[in-house]
């Protein structure tokens, strides 16, 4: 499904990413890691559009995603959370949803749909687990429901791929449970493909099929938790991260 070809990244003299070469296949729930300063959300700034690589490519579904803008690839079908998530603070959570059901998607839906689009956006809201007033401002969320919305709008994009960047950072025991079970929800229920940016090792490993490591902003491992677990360079990796 995702074909990440010799990507390279350079913020001036910065290489953020040093010609990384992955694929993920359709189904797949792959964690993503690696010490602070590492490349990860450098990765999705790519793959969703916000920068341009250096060189490189990536493949969507056998489209090629580097020429486009940020909105074409949402519409191609890959979502993407943001690590410090921001909301649109003057507009409800419900209408939040809804912005991105209609502007998300490659179709525009009509006028007439307004009632059913809302129905959508609730439904997503409840799937996702945010118990709030739906009608209120998102300003008064906590740590977690600014999680569980920022899903909520990913979602409403209907994505075939969800690029997740630490959806548990800052939470507490409770909340992790919380926001790991809505993302497993997502890849059980609505069969979304994920990739999964995270710092909490216990909760990530314990629920994806796979797990790529970078250091340095190289790809340094590849394979099942287990066998990460177990790796050299790896330990070495967080090790000398002090
Ligand atoms: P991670 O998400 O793994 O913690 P990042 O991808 O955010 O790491 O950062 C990788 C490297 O790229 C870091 O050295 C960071 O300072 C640098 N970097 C990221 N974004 C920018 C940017 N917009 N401008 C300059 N340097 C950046
Ligand atoms: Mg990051």
């Amino acid at each position: 499904m995702l074909k990440i070809k010799e990507i390279v990244k350079n913020f001036g003299g910065v290489r953020a990413l040093r010609n990384v070469s992955f694929q993920v296949q359709k189904g797949e729930f792959v964690g993503l890691i690696g010490p602070n300063g590492s490349g990860k959300t450098t990765l999705f700034n790519v793959v969703s559009g916000a920068y341009k690589p250096t060189s490189g490519s990536v493949m969507f579904e056998g489209h090629e995603m580097t020429t486009l803008t940020p909105d074409k690839i949402c519409h191609h079908g890959i979502a993407r959370t943001f690590q410090i998530p921001r909301p649109i603070r003057g507009m409800s959570i419900l209408d939040n949803v809804l912005l991105a059901l209609v502007f998300g998607n490659a179709e525009r839906p009509k006028r007439h749909a307004a009632e059913a689009l809302a129905e959508e956006a609730a439904r997503l809201i409840d799937f996702v687990g945010l118990k709030v007033d739906k009608a209120a401002l998102p300003d008064k969320l906590t740590a977690v429901d600014l999680r569980k919305l920022e899903l909520a709008r990913a979602l409403a994009t209907k994505p075939m791929l969800l690029l997740a960047d630490e959806i548990l950072s800052g939470l507490n025991h409770d909340e992790l449970g919380e926001a790991s079970t809505a993302l497993k929800k997502i890849r059980e229920e609505m069969g979304i493909t994920i990739v999964w940016v995270e710092h909490i090792l216990s909760v990530l490993m314990s629920l994806v099929d796979r797990v790529i490591v970078f250091d340095y902003g190289e790809l340094i491992a590849d394979g099942t938790p287990q066998s990460i677990s177990n790796d050299a360079h790896v330990l070495e990796a967080y090790l000398g991260e002090g």
